[in-house]
């Protein structure tokens, strides 16, 4: 059976980018997609808008700068941008960098590649799940789930890691490369809601604000974050919570016993506060609260500052709760158990040893001919355009380098 000259494994965001970016260098790869449809994760991006690349971005927004930097600076947001428009995409662009297109449907992503791949011929298998990669002497085997057997010069294998398996990365990308050499490091959620311990969840549960939370190891603060905030009845969500989840879920892998520091108050001081209690000696506590906080955080602090009633007149009670109440309000701590896991995760941290792969090429340092791209690589990025972005940089330069011929090398 004649080989082909480029197969492409994986039709999600870096796959598809790969295919196209190959294709403009002559070549016409086929893609293998284990779903029966292609880039299904890319539909669920962004709440649906597809927050695609974020134009203020720099290295320091992934685990390993070093590695991406020379991927971003052949095809970063700018091209990303331009490229997307070239086929249609119009960039709606935030005052925070977060890039959508103008349609605010992840669905215009789909429709443009499918036209795509449709104009240019570009051949795709779906409903194959590859399950083994063979390399002899020059040419790999590659054998589905399914029972088909394909042959191909070069690979590019980008399926993704084990986030929210039913989109179809379901971790199961590791064991091949592993299979073929490379060294996989550990993997955990990231991007990805918390569970906390605390007796107040369902309580809670519903409250959304917008504040400062700190992700706190014994009393050091190890990352700080702005933003809303969710209270949920297993612990908390909302875009600040993603970002402080990855170093939360690597401190809990290293056994250690990492706390959320809520700031309920922000913009008014601690003398303000205490002031106001001063001047509400009359009042009843939970009326002394009210247009401070959020209505629903006031019998669940009370209770925290062990104040018997709500109804206690502030004069009743005395002062050091009254100075608990206060500090809670300022540093309300909540232990992390854990985190929702990879079904919920928006990213995998961890992936392919990045020692086993060239880091201008894509190309594996253990099997020549086979490139990676997308989240199966240990790189992972912040929250607001940037994995997408890593997808479509790696897919370009892995489609690019491994369409090119061995003579241009
Ligand atoms: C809910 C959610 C929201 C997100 N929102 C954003 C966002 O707004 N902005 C952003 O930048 N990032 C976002 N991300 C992250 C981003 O979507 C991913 O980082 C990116 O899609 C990864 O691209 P990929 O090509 O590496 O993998 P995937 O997109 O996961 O594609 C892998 C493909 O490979 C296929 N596959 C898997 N195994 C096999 C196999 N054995 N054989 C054949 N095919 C296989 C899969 O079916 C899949 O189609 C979000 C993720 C989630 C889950």
């Amino acid at each position: 059976m004649k080989e082909n000259d480029l197969i492409i494994i994986g039709a999600g965001a870096s796959g598809l980018m790969a295919a196209l970016s190959a294709n403009e260098n002559g070549i016409m790869p086929i893609i293998l997609e284990k779903n029966n449809r292609i880039g299904k994760k890319i539909l669920v991006t962004g709440n649906g808008r597809c927050n695609y690349t974020n134009v203020l971005l720099t290295k320091n927004d992934y685990n390993k700068p070093d590695f991406v930097e020379k991927v971003l600076s052949k095809f970063g947001p700018q091209e990303t941008v331009d490229y997307f428009e070239s086929l249609g995409i119009v960039p709606k662009i935030e005052n925070d960098g977060k890039t959508y297109p103008m349609s605010e449907q992840a669905s215009s992503f789909l429709d443009v590649f499918l036209y795509e791949l449709n104009k240019r011929n570009i051949k795709i298998e779906l409903n194959q799940a590859v399950m083994n990669i063979t390399k002899n002497k020059d040419v790999f085997a590659i054998n589905t789930v399914e029972g088909k057997k394909y042959f191909a010069k070069r690979v590019i294998f980008c399926v993704g890691g084990s986030s929210m398996p039913l989109t179809g990365s379901n971790g199961s990308g590791y064991e091949i490369v592993e299979r073929l050499g490379h060294n996989i490091t550990h993997i955990f959620p990231a991007l990805v809601k918390l569970k906390l311990e605390s007796p107040y969840l369902k309580q809670l549960s519903g409250v959304k604000i917008n504040s400062q939370v700190d992700l706190m190891l014994d009393n050091e603060v190890i990352q700080s974050e702005n933003g809303d905030i969710l209270f949920t009845n297993y612990g908390i969500s909302g875009p600040t919570i993603l970002e402080l989840s990855r170093k939360a879920n690597e401190l809990i892998n290293l056994n250690k016993k990492p706390a959320l520091k809520v700031i309920l108050i922000q913009n008014v001081s601690k003398s303000k506060v205490i002031e106001r209690f001063e001047n509400a000696g009359e009042k009843e506590i939970g009326q002394g609260l009210i247009g401070l906080l959020n209505k629903r955080f006031i019998n669940v602090l009370i209770k925290e500052a062990e104040i018997e009633k709500v109804n206690l007149l502030v004069n009743e009670i005395p002062k050091k709760n009254i100075y608990k109440l206060i500090d809670l309000l300022y540093d309300w701590r909540f232990v992390i158990k854990g985190s929702l896991g990879f079904e919920e995760s928006q990213v995998t941290a961890g992936g392919i040893n990045l020692d086993d792969v060239d880091n201008l090429t894509l190309e594996s340092k253990i099997i020549k001919g086979l490139y990676f791209a997308g989240e199966i690589l240990d790189i992972d990025g912040r929250c607001g355009g940037y994995n997408l972005q890593w997808a479509w940089s790696s897919g370009y330069v892995a489609g690019k380098r491994a369409s090119k011929s061995d003579e241009n090398d």
